[in-house]
């Protein structure tokens, strides 16, 4: 039987993996657990519109409750050269994880090169870096470099200028940036959504270690679901994201990279389905190389994703095409 919200332990994590990342300039292990905390503050006022996450946080989650899971992640740790925490939230806001869990944090993984979490950049101050080890790389989820695209369509909270500001202030201290853009979000046409996204890359590229690229993946309860469901959405073809990185590529100091959740799946980033593992793989090689020798693929639905931007681009729709005019309604799980 599915777990339900009130049955989800407050001193298990949600989950542990393990998988690969770059770190000095090779592919190495890293380790990724998702902690339980009391969720993301922005969240709670009605958060973005893409974030599933206001669903994934529990409420009165203790410093005890944290070390129990911090217990079960040191369980699984074999000693990889790279860990991410990620908390469905802000590592760094005291409310999900108080002080004394975070220095733990720290101490048990003083070790490993790089150690990522995220944070929303209200917690980020001068103070706080200055506490911060210099194996820590501060993930940004920043997702568009255009204020009006952030207000309205992402309801973000915050601006590409406290990104700047922020990331800025971390290169400063010494850590590393790695940069979260969203690729589509609502309301875009597609082609611009690559304009977009190539604009974005380039205004984050000075203070950027890495960027990386998500293509919106639907989640459930969210906003950007109730437009999907309607056919006003359609999550962004690979294609789009192959654009991006081959007009970025080389020319910006900092690695571009993407690993999409829900890759292949109708809520997720996907082509004709006949091409999508081999577009998805594509695109995990120029995540390691760089090398846009490493994106060529090719498949007929190339076209067809050529006519879908030139042919939203003259209906003025953000529409999902596929489904309103192409006539093949595909029932949405
Ligand atoms: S995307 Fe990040 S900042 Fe926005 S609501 Fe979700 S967890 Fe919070
Ligand atoms: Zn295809």
């Amino acid at each position: 039987m599915a777990q339900t919200r009130d049955r989800r332990s407050p001193r298990e994590l949600e989950t542990l993996w393990k998988e690969s990342d770059m770190s000095g300039g090779r592919k190495v292990d890293a380790m990724v657990a998702i902690m339980r905390t009391n969720g993301c503050v922005w969240a709670k006022t009605g958060g973005c519109t893409m974030c599933g996450y206001k669903t994934a946080s529990l409420t009165g989650v203790t410093v005890d409750d944290l070390m129990s899971q911090v217990d079960q992640m040191m369980s699984r740790y074999k000693g990889e050269p790279f860990v991410k925490l990620y908390t469905s939230g802000s590592f760094l806001d005291e409310n999900e994880v108080p002080v004394p869990v975070r220095e733990r944090i720290f101490r048990e993984f003083a070790g490993c090169e790089r150690l990522l979490f995220e944070s929303r950049p209200e917690f980020i101050t001068e103070e706080v870096l200055r506490t911060l080890p210099k194996n820590v790389t501060i993930a940004l989820g920043m997702e568009t470099s255009d204020p009006e695209v952030m207000e309205i369509s992402i309801r973000k909270g915050f601006t590409p200028e406290d990104s700047r500001r922020v990331g800025t202030m971390i290169k400063a201290a010494g850590l590393k940036v790695r940069t979260y853009l969203l690729l589509k979000p609502p309301f875009m046409l597609e082609g611009r959504a690559i304009e977009s996204a190539v604009e974005s890359v380039r205004f984050a590229a000075p203070f950027s270690d890495e960027i990386s690229i998500n293509p919106v993946n639907v989640q459930k309860a969210t906003y950007v679901e109730r437009l999907w469901k309607r056919g006003e959405y359609r999550s962004p073809w690979i294609w789009s994201l192959i654009e991006v990185f081959k007009r970025c590529a080389g020319t910006v100091d900092c690695r571009l990279m993407s690993s999409p959740s829900g890759g292949g799946s109708q809520r997720g980033v996907h082509n004709c389905g006949k091409c999508d593992r081999e577009a998805l793989d594509a695109v995990e090689r120029f995540s390691y190389s760089q090398d846009v020798k490493d994106l060529a693929v090719s498949c007929e639905c190339l076209k067809t994703w050529k006519a879908y931007l030139s042919s939203e681009l003259m209906l003025g729709t953000a529409s999902d095409l596929d489904r309103g005019i192409g006539g093949d309604l595909i029932v949405r799980k």
